[in-house]
Protein backbone atom coordinates (compact mmCIF):
# COMPACT_ATOMS: atom_id res chain seq x y z
CA UNK A 1 0.00 0.00 0.00
CA UNK A 2 1.06 3.69 -0.99
CA UNK A 3 1.14 6.01 1.73
CA UNK A 4 0.80 9.26 2.15
CA UNK A 5 3.40 11.15 3.86
CA UNK A 6 4.13 14.60 4.59
CA UNK A 7 7.59 16.02 6.02
CA UNK A 8 7.94 19.14 7.36
CA UNK A 9 11.15 21.10 7.88
CA UNK A 10 11.05 24.68 9.64
CA UNK A 11 13.44 26.00 6.90
CA UNK A 12 13.84 25.98 3.00
CA UNK A 13 17.25 23.59 3.69
CA UNK A 14 16.03 21.45 6.69
CA UNK A 15 14.44 18.55 4.97
CA UNK A 16 16.77 18.18 2.31
CA UNK A 17 19.64 18.19 5.12
CA UNK A 18 17.65 15.45 7.45
CA UNK A 19 15.59 13.51 5.30
CA UNK A 20 16.97 14.60 1.63
CA UNK A 21 17.50 10.78 0.43
CA UNK A 22 14.95 8.91 2.02
CA UNK A 23 11.94 11.75 0.30
CA UNK A 24 13.53 10.81 -2.62
CA UNK A 25 13.53 6.73 -2.08
CA UNK A 26 10.02 6.76 -0.84
CA UNK A 27 9.09 9.22 -3.86
CA UNK A 28 10.81 6.80 -6.07
CA UNK A 29 8.54 3.61 -4.88
CA UNK A 30 5.37 5.36 -5.30
CA UNK A 31 4.61 7.00 -1.97
CA UNK A 32 2.57 10.41 -1.84
CA UNK A 33 5.16 13.17 -0.69
CA UNK A 34 4.13 16.55 0.37
CA UNK A 35 7.00 18.82 1.85
CA UNK A 36 6.31 21.95 3.55
CA UNK A 37 8.64 24.40 4.82
CA UNK A 38 6.51 26.22 7.55
CA UNK A 39 9.01 29.89 7.79
CA UNK A 40 10.26 32.27 5.35
CA UNK A 41 13.46 33.99 5.31
CA UNK A 42 12.38 37.71 6.46
CA UNK A 43 15.77 39.35 5.36
CA UNK A 44 14.17 40.17 2.02
CA UNK A 45 14.91 36.74 -0.05
CA UNK A 46 12.09 34.69 0.29
CA UNK A 47 10.73 34.56 -2.85
CA UNK A 48 14.24 33.09 -3.48
CA UNK A 49 14.62 30.19 -1.10
CA UNK A 50 11.04 29.20 -1.53
CA UNK A 51 11.82 28.79 -5.35
CA UNK A 52 15.28 27.10 -4.25
CA UNK A 53 12.93 24.88 -1.61
CA UNK A 54 10.97 23.98 -4.67
CA UNK A 55 14.10 23.48 -7.22
CA UNK A 56 15.16 20.88 -4.26
CA UNK A 57 12.18 18.95 -3.31
CA UNK A 58 12.08 18.23 -7.53
CA UNK A 59 15.77 16.93 -7.58
CA UNK A 60 14.05 14.86 -5.05
CA UNK A 61 11.59 13.52 -7.55
CA UNK A 62 8.57 15.51 -5.54
CA UNK A 63 6.46 17.90 -7.89
CA UNK A 64 6.74 21.44 -6.97
CA UNK A 65 3.00 21.56 -6.52
CA UNK A 66 2.99 19.27 -3.77
CA UNK A 67 5.31 21.73 -1.72
CA UNK A 68 3.84 23.72 0.30
CA UNK A 69 5.22 26.94 2.47
CA UNK A 70 3.24 27.86 5.89
CA UNK A 71 4.77 31.62 5.72
CA UNK A 72 5.54 31.74 9.58
CA UNK A 73 8.37 34.02 10.43
CA UNK A 74 11.85 32.66 10.43
CA UNK A 75 13.11 32.65 14.33
CA UNK A 76 9.21 33.06 15.51
CA UNK A 77 7.60 29.84 14.98
CA UNK A 78 5.14 29.53 17.42
CA UNK A 79 2.85 26.85 18.60
CA UNK A 80 -0.66 28.11 19.13
CA UNK A 81 -4.57 28.27 17.52
CA UNK A 82 -3.01 30.81 15.30
CA UNK A 83 -0.59 28.25 13.79
CA UNK A 84 -2.25 25.22 14.72
CA UNK A 85 -5.45 26.30 12.16
CA UNK A 86 -3.17 27.88 9.87
CA UNK A 87 -1.36 24.57 9.11
CA UNK A 88 -4.59 22.64 9.41
CA UNK A 89 -6.08 25.06 6.89
CA UNK A 90 -3.10 24.95 4.06
CA UNK A 91 -3.54 20.91 3.91
CA UNK A 92 -7.47 20.94 3.99
CA UNK A 93 -7.16 23.61 1.09
CA UNK A 94 -5.29 21.30 -0.89
CA UNK A 95 -7.09 18.29 0.54
CA UNK A 96 -4.03 16.23 2.03
CA UNK A 97 -4.45 14.01 5.08
CA UNK A 98 -1.21 12.38 5.51
CA UNK A 99 -0.93 8.51 7.11
CA UNK A 100 2.90 9.46 8.70
CA UNK A 101 4.01 13.14 9.25
CA UNK A 102 7.93 14.00 9.40
CA UNK A 103 9.37 16.85 11.50
CA UNK A 104 12.05 17.65 13.24
CA UNK A 105 13.03 15.88 16.49
CA UNK A 106 12.23 17.93 19.52
CA UNK A 107 16.26 16.80 20.48
CA UNK A 108 17.12 19.56 19.00
CA UNK A 109 18.50 23.14 19.82
CA UNK A 110 16.75 25.63 17.58
CA UNK A 111 14.00 26.65 18.65
CA UNK A 112 12.18 26.89 15.37
CA UNK A 113 13.35 23.10 15.09
CA UNK A 114 11.24 22.45 18.02
CA UNK A 115 8.44 24.48 17.52
CA UNK A 116 8.17 22.30 14.34
CA UNK A 117 7.95 19.06 16.38
CA UNK A 118 5.36 20.53 18.52
CA UNK A 119 3.28 21.94 15.72
CA UNK A 120 3.16 18.71 13.96
CA UNK A 121 1.76 16.88 17.44
CA UNK A 122 -0.69 19.55 17.95
CA UNK A 123 -2.10 20.06 14.51
CA UNK A 124 -3.05 16.04 13.96
CA UNK A 125 -4.60 13.32 15.21
CA UNK A 126 -4.44 9.44 14.41
CA UNK A 127 -0.99 9.61 12.97
CA UNK A 128 2.28 8.45 13.27
CA UNK A 129 4.99 11.30 13.88
CA UNK A 130 8.65 10.54 12.96
CA UNK A 131 11.50 12.70 13.19
CA UNK A 132 14.80 13.43 12.41
CA UNK A 133 17.89 15.30 13.30
CA UNK A 134 19.73 18.14 11.63
CA UNK A 135 23.55 17.71 12.03
CA UNK A 136 24.20 21.19 13.21
CA UNK A 137 21.10 21.21 15.86
CA UNK A 138 21.01 17.70 17.10
CA UNK A 139 20.97 16.96 20.65
CA UNK A 140 21.91 13.46 20.05
CA UNK A 141 21.99 12.79 23.92
CA UNK A 142 17.82 12.62 23.29
CA UNK A 143 17.61 11.70 19.79
CA UNK A 144 17.24 7.71 19.87
CA UNK A 145 16.34 6.59 16.34
CA UNK A 146 15.03 3.36 15.03
CA UNK A 147 13.50 3.97 11.61
CA UNK A 148 16.31 3.81 9.16
CA UNK A 149 16.23 4.37 5.47
CA UNK A 150 19.52 2.76 3.36
CA UNK A 151 19.99 5.99 1.56
CA UNK A 152 22.74 4.95 -0.38
CA UNK A 153 21.76 5.16 -4.19
CA UNK A 154 20.37 8.37 -3.18
CA UNK A 155 22.94 10.44 -1.82
CA UNK A 156 23.55 12.32 -5.19
CA UNK A 157 19.99 13.32 -5.56
CA UNK A 158 20.52 14.58 -1.79
CA UNK A 159 23.16 16.67 -2.92
CA UNK A 160 21.71 18.15 -6.25
CA UNK A 161 18.95 18.78 -3.63
CA UNK A 162 21.39 20.76 -1.45
CA UNK A 163 22.84 22.33 -3.96
CA UNK A 164 19.77 23.67 -5.18
CA UNK A 165 19.96 25.46 -1.89
CA UNK A 166 22.50 28.31 -3.17
CA UNK A 167 22.00 31.11 -1.50
CA UNK A 168 22.60 28.76 1.64
CA UNK A 169 25.32 26.91 -0.10
CA UNK A 170 27.73 30.26 -0.96
CA UNK A 171 27.20 31.56 2.13
CA UNK A 172 28.97 28.25 3.21
CA UNK A 173 25.76 27.16 5.50
CA UNK A 174 25.75 23.58 3.91
CA UNK A 175 27.84 21.38 6.26
CA UNK A 176 28.86 19.36 3.21
CA UNK A 177 31.31 17.00 5.33
CA UNK A 178 29.12 17.21 8.71
CA UNK A 179 25.78 16.00 6.53
CA UNK A 180 27.83 12.81 4.65
CA UNK A 181 29.28 11.72 8.10
CA UNK A 182 26.87 12.20 9.75
CA UNK A 183 24.55 9.82 6.87
CA UNK A 184 27.44 7.28 6.83
CA UNK A 185 27.20 6.74 10.69
CA UNK A 186 23.71 5.98 9.98
CA UNK A 187 24.93 3.88 7.59
CA UNK A 188 25.64 0.77 10.12
CA UNK A 189 22.22 0.20 10.61
CA UNK A 190 21.07 -0.75 7.20
CA UNK A 191 22.86 -2.67 4.32
CA UNK A 192 24.14 0.22 2.92
CA UNK A 193 26.48 2.77 3.34
CA UNK A 194 24.82 5.40 4.08
CA UNK A 195 20.95 6.20 5.81
CA UNK A 196 19.10 8.84 7.33
CA UNK A 197 17.42 7.78 10.69
CA UNK A 198 14.32 8.48 12.29
CA UNK A 199 12.54 8.59 15.93
CA UNK A 200 8.81 7.24 16.39
CA UNK A 201 8.19 10.32 18.34
CA UNK A 202 4.55 9.57 18.65
CA UNK A 203 1.59 7.25 18.21
CA UNK A 204 -1.44 9.45 18.33
CA UNK A 205 -4.12 7.26 18.77
CA UNK A 206 -5.68 5.55 15.93
CA UNK A 207 -3.02 5.08 13.95
CA UNK A 208 -2.51 1.48 14.59
CA UNK A 209 -3.47 0.01 10.76
CA UNK A 210 0.16 2.62 9.79
CA UNK A 211 2.28 1.25 12.43
CA UNK A 212 2.48 -2.19 10.73
CA UNK A 213 3.37 -0.12 7.29
CA UNK A 214 6.50 1.49 9.09
CA UNK A 215 7.91 -1.72 10.10
CA UNK A 216 7.34 -2.96 6.39
CA UNK A 217 9.44 -0.15 4.94
CA UNK A 218 11.64 -0.03 8.05
CA UNK A 219 15.23 -0.54 6.83
CA UNK A 220 16.86 -0.81 9.87
CA UNK A 221 18.71 -4.31 10.36
CA UNK A 222 17.46 -5.27 12.89
CA UNK A 223 13.74 -5.05 11.61
CA UNK A 224 14.83 -6.77 8.46
CA UNK A 225 16.59 -9.79 9.91
CA UNK A 226 12.74 -10.32 12.54
CA UNK A 227 10.96 -9.31 9.89
CA UNK A 228 12.56 -11.90 7.55
CA UNK A 229 12.79 -14.28 10.07
CA UNK A 230 9.23 -14.29 12.06
CA UNK A 231 6.86 -12.41 9.19
CA UNK A 232 4.79 -11.33 12.04
CA UNK A 233 4.52 -14.67 13.94
CA UNK A 234 5.32 -15.37 17.24
CA UNK A 235 8.73 -16.63 19.01
CA UNK A 236 8.98 -19.31 21.55
CA UNK A 237 12.03 -19.05 23.31
CA UNK A 238 13.44 -22.42 24.94
CA UNK A 239 15.91 -21.80 27.83
CA UNK A 240 17.78 -23.75 30.04
CA UNK A 241 18.12 -23.67 33.46
CA UNK A 242 21.85 -22.71 34.89
CA UNK A 243 24.01 -25.64 35.29
CA UNK A 244 25.09 -25.80 38.75
CA UNK A 245 28.71 -28.18 37.50
CA UNK A 246 29.45 -30.31 41.00
CA UNK A 247 33.24 -29.87 42.36
CA UNK A 248 33.53 -26.41 40.19
CA UNK A 249 33.60 -23.35 41.66
CA UNK A 250 33.69 -19.91 39.12
CA UNK A 251 33.18 -16.06 39.34
CA UNK A 252 31.10 -15.72 36.35
CA UNK A 253 27.66 -14.80 36.67
CA UNK A 254 24.82 -17.66 35.50
CA UNK A 255 21.19 -16.84 34.29
CA UNK A 256 23.06 -14.90 31.21
CA UNK A 257 20.14 -16.83 29.23
CA UNK A 258 17.58 -14.97 30.54
CA UNK A 259 19.47 -12.13 31.06
CA UNK A 260 19.85 -11.93 26.94
CA UNK A 261 15.78 -13.02 26.54
CA UNK A 262 15.15 -9.48 28.17
CA UNK A 263 17.81 -7.70 26.25
CA UNK A 264 16.09 -9.06 22.81
CA UNK A 265 12.50 -7.64 24.15
CA UNK A 266 13.73 -4.77 24.89
CA UNK A 267 15.22 -4.26 21.17
CA UNK A 268 11.51 -5.23 19.93
CA UNK A 269 10.08 -2.74 22.01
CA UNK A 270 12.82 -0.09 20.75
CA UNK A 271 12.72 -1.20 17.22
CA UNK A 272 9.33 -2.27 16.19
CA UNK A 273 6.15 -0.79 16.61
CA UNK A 274 4.40 -4.21 16.52
CA UNK A 275 6.88 -6.03 18.39
CA UNK A 276 6.15 -9.96 18.33
CA UNK A 277 4.40 -11.96 21.08
CA UNK A 278 7.48 -13.94 22.73
CA UNK A 279 6.82 -16.74 24.91
CA UNK A 280 9.17 -18.38 27.55
CA UNK A 281 8.89 -22.25 28.04
CA UNK A 282 11.71 -23.98 29.83
CA UNK A 283 13.44 -26.97 28.13
CA UNK A 284 12.53 -29.28 30.64
CA UNK A 285 8.37 -28.71 30.87
CA UNK A 286 6.97 -31.46 28.86
CA UNK A 287 4.80 -29.09 26.61
CA UNK A 288 8.15 -28.20 24.88
CA UNK A 289 7.87 -31.11 22.19
CA UNK A 290 4.85 -29.49 20.99
CA UNK A 291 6.22 -26.08 21.18
CA UNK A 292 9.09 -27.22 18.84
CA UNK A 293 7.08 -28.63 15.90
CA UNK A 294 4.88 -25.30 15.87
CA UNK A 295 6.72 -22.17 16.26
CA UNK A 296 9.57 -20.36 15.08
CA UNK A 297 12.34 -21.34 18.26
CA UNK A 298 14.91 -19.83 20.10
CA UNK A 299 16.97 -22.07 21.86
CA UNK A 300 18.79 -20.26 25.02
CA UNK A 301 22.00 -21.98 25.51
CA UNK A 302 23.92 -25.11 25.23
CA UNK A 303 23.52 -28.67 26.11
CA UNK A 304 24.60 -28.81 29.60
CA UNK A 305 21.93 -26.59 30.67
CA UNK A 306 18.89 -26.99 27.77
CA UNK A 307 17.80 -30.46 27.33
CA UNK A 308 16.45 -29.37 24.25
CA UNK A 309 19.61 -28.21 23.16
CA UNK A 310 21.01 -31.73 24.16
CA UNK A 311 18.94 -33.87 22.81
CA UNK A 312 17.75 -32.31 19.22
CA UNK A 313 19.78 -29.40 18.48
CA UNK A 314 23.31 -31.42 18.38
CA UNK A 315 21.57 -34.12 16.23
CA UNK A 316 21.05 -32.04 13.11
CA UNK A 317 22.86 -32.65 10.01
CA UNK A 318 24.77 -30.48 8.37
CA UNK A 319 25.65 -28.31 11.74
CA UNK A 320 29.06 -27.37 11.43
CA UNK A 321 29.56 -26.07 15.67
CA UNK A 322 28.36 -27.72 18.53
CA UNK A 323 28.65 -27.68 21.74
CA UNK A 324 30.13 -30.84 22.98
CA UNK A 325 28.02 -33.09 24.87
CA UNK A 326 29.54 -35.92 25.35
CA UNK A 327 31.68 -35.27 28.68
CA UNK A 328 31.87 -36.14 32.32
CA UNK A 329 31.38 -33.29 34.52
CA UNK A 330 34.49 -32.54 35.38
CA UNK A 331 35.60 -31.95 31.74
CA UNK A 332 36.01 -28.94 29.85
CA UNK A 333 32.66 -27.51 28.12
CA UNK A 334 34.42 -26.95 24.44
CA UNK A 335 32.91 -26.67 21.20
CA UNK A 336 33.22 -29.26 18.31
CA UNK A 337 34.00 -28.45 14.82
CA UNK A 338 33.04 -30.95 12.76
CA UNK A 339 34.54 -29.82 9.99
CA UNK A 340 37.88 -28.93 10.73
CA UNK A 341 37.69 -32.00 13.36
CA UNK A 342 38.50 -29.90 16.70
CA UNK A 343 38.00 -28.17 19.52
CA UNK A 344 37.57 -24.34 20.25
CA UNK A 345 37.96 -23.67 24.23
CA UNK A 346 36.66 -20.59 26.11
CA UNK A 347 39.86 -18.91 27.41
CA UNK A 348 40.33 -18.45 31.46
CA UNK A 349 42.75 -17.16 33.12
CA UNK A 350 44.81 -20.01 34.70
CA UNK A 351 43.20 -23.25 34.46
CA UNK A 352 39.53 -24.30 33.28
CA UNK A 353 39.04 -25.08 37.28
CA UNK A 354 40.02 -21.82 38.12
CA UNK A 355 38.35 -18.64 39.04
CA UNK A 356 38.39 -16.80 35.75
CA UNK A 357 36.95 -16.40 32.60
CA UNK A 358 39.07 -14.41 29.55
CA UNK A 359 37.18 -15.04 26.51
CA UNK A 360 34.09 -17.18 25.61
CA UNK A 361 33.07 -18.66 22.31
CA UNK A 362 28.94 -18.65 21.24
CA UNK A 363 27.64 -20.67 18.22
CA UNK A 364 24.47 -18.51 17.03
CA UNK A 365 23.16 -20.24 14.14
CA UNK A 366 19.61 -19.12 12.48
CA UNK A 367 18.22 -22.24 10.31
CA UNK A 368 15.17 -23.86 9.24
CA UNK A 369 13.80 -25.68 11.80
CA UNK A 370 14.39 -29.66 10.72
CA UNK A 371 11.32 -30.24 12.79
CA UNK A 372 8.90 -28.08 11.14
CA UNK A 373 10.51 -26.08 8.18
CA UNK A 374 7.83 -23.52 7.91
CA UNK A 375 9.17 -22.57 10.87
CA UNK A 376 12.46 -21.22 11.84
CA UNK A 377 14.91 -22.09 14.48
CA UNK A 378 17.82 -19.75 16.35
CA UNK A 379 20.61 -20.93 18.30
CA UNK A 380 22.45 -18.76 20.92
CA UNK A 381 24.55 -21.25 22.42
CA UNK A 382 28.19 -20.25 24.52
CA UNK A 383 30.81 -22.31 25.99
CA UNK A 384 29.43 -20.59 28.97
CA UNK A 385 26.77 -17.64 30.04
CA UNK A 386 28.93 -14.72 28.00
CA UNK A 387 29.14 -16.52 24.69
CA UNK A 388 25.15 -17.19 24.68
CA UNK A 389 24.37 -13.38 25.83
CA UNK A 390 26.80 -12.34 23.41
CA UNK A 391 24.13 -14.17 20.31
CA UNK A 392 21.66 -12.54 22.30
CA UNK A 393 23.38 -9.36 21.91
CA UNK A 394 24.01 -9.29 18.11
CA UNK A 395 20.30 -10.77 17.39
CA UNK A 396 19.40 -7.52 19.30
CA UNK A 397 21.11 -5.12 17.02
CA UNK A 398 24.79 -4.66 17.73
CA UNK A 399 26.99 -3.29 15.19
CA UNK A 400 27.64 -7.17 14.18
CA UNK A 401 24.41 -7.61 13.18
CA UNK A 402 24.71 -6.14 9.75
CA UNK A 403 27.31 -9.14 7.94
CA UNK A 404 25.06 -11.32 10.30
CA UNK A 405 22.16 -10.17 8.04
CA UNK A 406 24.31 -9.83 4.62
CA UNK A 407 25.43 -13.89 5.60
CA UNK A 408 21.51 -15.08 5.67
CA UNK A 409 20.68 -12.95 2.90
CA UNK A 410 23.53 -14.91 1.16
CA UNK A 411 22.80 -18.60 2.17
CA UNK A 412 19.10 -17.93 1.15
CA UNK A 413 20.06 -16.76 -2.45
CA UNK A 414 22.24 -19.53 -2.59
CA UNK A 415 19.39 -21.81 -0.96
CA UNK A 416 20.97 -23.08 1.97
CA UNK A 417 18.83 -23.79 4.82
CA UNK A 418 20.97 -22.11 7.96
CA UNK A 419 23.95 -20.19 8.59
CA UNK A 420 26.24 -20.50 11.55
CA UNK A 421 28.45 -18.04 13.18
CA UNK A 422 30.97 -18.21 15.65
CA UNK A 423 30.83 -15.38 18.34
CA UNK A 424 33.68 -14.68 20.31
CA UNK A 425 33.71 -12.80 23.04
CA UNK A 426 36.08 -11.04 25.79
CA UNK A 427 34.23 -11.51 28.99
CA UNK A 428 35.71 -8.71 30.80
CA UNK A 429 34.54 -5.59 27.99
CA UNK A 430 31.64 -7.89 26.39
CA UNK A 431 33.45 -6.61 22.87
CA UNK A 432 32.27 -9.66 20.55
CA UNK A 433 33.52 -10.33 17.02
CA UNK A 434 32.76 -12.32 14.15
CA UNK A 435 35.64 -13.91 12.01
CA UNK A 436 33.78 -14.40 8.13
CA UNK A 437 36.23 -17.51 7.64
CA UNK A 438 34.13 -19.45 10.64
CA UNK A 439 30.91 -18.70 9.05
CA UNK A 440 29.08 -22.03 7.92
CA UNK A 441 26.26 -21.92 5.62
CA UNK A 442 24.77 -25.48 5.24
CA UNK A 443 22.41 -27.71 3.61
CA UNK A 444 19.74 -30.90 4.47
CA UNK A 445 19.34 -30.36 8.11
CA UNK A 446 15.90 -32.42 7.46
CA UNK A 447 17.18 -35.23 9.14
CA UNK A 448 18.03 -35.77 12.79
CA UNK A 449 21.49 -38.13 13.29
CA UNK A 450 20.34 -40.88 15.86
CA UNK A 451 19.52 -39.79 19.67
CA UNK A 452 21.95 -39.96 22.07
ZN1 LIG B 1 16.38 24.83 10.19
Amino acid sequence: MKLSILVMGAHPDDIEIGVGGMVAKLAKQGHQITTCVLTDDPGGNAEQRRSEAVDAAQQLGVPGDQVLFGGFVDGQLDVNSHSVGALRQLLRDRDINPDIVITHSNADSHNDHRAAFNLALSAFREKVVLSYGIVNHLLVSDFAPHVFFDTTEFQEQKTAALKAHKSQDDLGRILWQRIDEYDEKNGRYVAGQYAEALQISAIQYGSDNILRQLDAINENRFNTLWSYLLDDDSLSVIYGEPAFRRNRSHNWPTGKDRDGVQQLRGAFRSNRTYPPHIEEVRATETAVETVLESSHILLGSGPVSNAVTRHYFNHFRGLRYVIDYDMPDFQRIRILDKVAGNYIFAEYDKTPRSMGLIADVGILTIMHNPLNPSKRLVGCMGIHGFGTFACYNILSGSEHLSPVVDAITRANDQGFDGVQFLVHVDARTGVAHIVDEETHMFHSTLAQDAES
